[in-house]
């Protein structure tokens, strides 16, 4: 029998991090050879099974990343932008392919990523799932086919603890609504608003946000026309649908060139 290839989850007491470690063990496909957390962490030192109320793995969460990675396949990574940039260079040095769902990303972050994917596969996506992914291929083709005469507006929900607005899936909505246009996201987005804002400037692309108790993510693509909109949506209700993408794209990486993808690549879109 062919032996399963190692993965290491970081962020691994996270929401996402635990759901991604039950996905591997779900998969049959590959095995937690590693669990990271951050430094003074409780759950360093405990066996990762023990930790999520389950049995024992024999997988003893580290915050080591480096000894970690060492004879990792692929990293799993959900956490934050800080210590993602940090995951790339060590990933990179190991050789290992980095699934990076951490959102909330600067360029700042974005030019170290594709330093490290001279040297290995990073596959990052603001959201890993089938639907959405499939909401951006249709928000591009309807910002195609509609003209400024539609007001565009990606509204977006998620749980009160999420740190960041907008959403990576509501920037990549938007990316997809300018790149339909043949736009700059960056010169026509519309963030923020409050008080006295003055009218809607044509041709701006619009982002809200709310935020409130367990909301998985939902996000809406408005276009506002007159006496009629369109209204793309997709609403997730489990967090699974994430790391079945984000295991799914670890795989896939597994024989890819060293290089930079997204998940319209692993899903061939
Ligand atoms: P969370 O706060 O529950 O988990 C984050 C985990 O990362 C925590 O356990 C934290 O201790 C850990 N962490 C932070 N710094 C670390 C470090 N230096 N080393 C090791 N571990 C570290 O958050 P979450 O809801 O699991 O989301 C995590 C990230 O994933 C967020 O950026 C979120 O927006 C994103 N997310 C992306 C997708 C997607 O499909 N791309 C889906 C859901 C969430």
């Amino acid at each position: 029998m062919t032996e399963l290839p190692n993965f290491v989850v970081t962020g691994a007491s996270g929401r996402m991090g635990q759901m991604l470690i039950r996905t591997i063990a779900e998969s049959g496909r590959a095995r937690l050879s590693a669990a990271v957390e951050r430094q003074g962490h409780d759950w360093i030192g405990r066996d990762i099974g023990e930790c999520m109320g389950g049995a024992a793995t024999g997988v003893i969460v580290t915050d080591d990343p480096l000894e970690a990675f060492a004879t990792a396949r692929a990293v799993l990574d959900f956490t934050a932008p800080k210590a993602s940039v940090e995951f790339a260079a060590l990933a990179a040095q190991a050789r290992a392919v980095h699934v990076i769902g951490t959102t909330g990303l600067e360029p700042e972050h974005l030019e170290k990523f594709a330093a490290a994917a001279r040297h290995a596969v990073i596959i990052r996506a603001g959201n890993f799932s089938l639907g959405v992914n499939l909401l951006v291929q249709m928000t591009k083709r309807v910002a195609q086919a509609l003209d400024e005469e539609f007001d565009i507006e990606v509204i977006e929900a998620h749980h009160h603890h999420k740190v960041d607005a907008p959403s990576g899936t509501a920037l990549m909505l938007g990316e997809a609504a300018a790149e339909g246009r043949g736009v700059s996201l960056r010169q026509m987005s519309d963030r923020g608003r409050d008080g006295i804002t003055g009218a809607r400037q044509p041709g701006h692309i619009g982002f809200s946000a709310i935020r409130g108790g367990d909301i998985v993510g939902e996000h809406d693509v408005m276009f506002a026309g007159q006496g009629e909109r369109v209204i793309l949506r997709h609403v997730a209700t489990d967090r699974a649908i994430f790391a079945r993408g984000a295991v799914k794209a670890a795989l896939w990486g597994l024989d890819r060139a060293p290089g930079e993808y997204d998940m319209a690549d692993v899903l061939g879109f």
